[in-house]
């Protein structure tokens, strides 16, 4: 059978998701898949991403997770991965190196969810904004956190439209291709990849994160470690959007998905 990913899978160690570690195997079973990273948020928070009066997430026991995740290996002929998802890495230096010192990870996504001192883009109020700020703060956000460079893959780019489009507002991001393509430059410089995020297919903004157009812009940059993700919460949306997310990497020229093990890439034929 053809190889399939996924590479962007959240367990119950994330304080978002539901999903119990076991069932992420079995339904990743079911959906055919070949590999999976599970990638559990760390986020680097400065104390202000989440609003009052909820509270601040606690801090992913390290320890804890990295060893349930290796016991699954034995339960499954899938590749598992134990991999993070570690938040503006550059906005705590000390916590980040901490982090990714403490384990051998497979796998690290880079993601910026929160602009320093700011709240996370989930619980932003889109509609009292204007949304050029937002961008233009959001993606010199991505572009800090690709200079740092504390990753293998860029997590989920201009995922925040998946909220502004849940608000009833729509975005036009068509200004941005020179930011982008800077941003991209900065990964390929540095030898490291974009994930295709699948999670807001079947959402009010329908489409991939990145798109098909900054998927090609990538690869005509000199990118070629390019991921597959679903960034499930739930064991349902395991390996979900994997068919559409290749059909467009494909056409961008792509003929291998990257893998990884202990951080560095290997490469799958597609
Ligand atoms: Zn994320
Ligand atoms: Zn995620």
């Amino acid at each position: 059978m053809s190889y399939r990913q996924d590479f962007h899978i959240h367990t119950t160690f994330s304080p978002d998701a539901e999903s119990r570690p076991e069932e992420v195997l079995r339904a990743a079973e079911a959906q055919g898949l070949c590999e999976i990273m599970i990638t559990d948020h760390c986020d680097c928070d400065n104390g202000c991403a989440i609003p009052a009066p909820l509270e601040a997430w606690p801090r992913l026991d390290l320890k804890q997770y990295t060893e349930k995740i290796e016991s699954l290996r034995s339960m499954t002929d899938i590749r598992v991965g134990v991999g993070i998802e570690l938040g503006e890495a550059d906005q705590m230096p000390e916590y980040s190196a901490e982090v990714l010192s403490f384990y051998d990870w497979d796998y690290v996504i880079g993601s910026f969810h929160n602009p320093k001192g700011k709240i996370d883009y989930y619980y932003t109020d889109y509609t009292a904004l204007d949304l050029r700020t937002v961008f233009d703060e959001y993606f010199e956000g991505v572009y800090r956190l690709a200079v740092d460079n504390r990753f293998d893959v860029l997590g989920h780019l201009y995922y925040l439209v998946r909220y502004i489009y849940r608000q009833g507002l729509t975005a036009d991001l068509s200004g941005y291709r020179g930011k982008i393509e800077e941003i991209l430059r900065v990964l390929v410089r540095n030898g490291k990849g974009i994930e295709v995020n699948t999670s807001c297919l079947k959402d009010r903004f329908g489409g991939l994160i990145p798109g098909y157009d900054v998927i090609k812009m990538f690869k005509d940059c000199g990118g070629e470690i390019i991921t597959v993700g679903s960034d499930a919460h739930t064991p349902e949306r395991v390996g979900e959007g994997f068919d559409e997310a290749l059909e467009a990497i494909r056409e961008a020229g792509f003929t291998a998905l990257a893998s990884f093990e202990k951080r560095n890439p290997v490469f799958r034929d597609i």
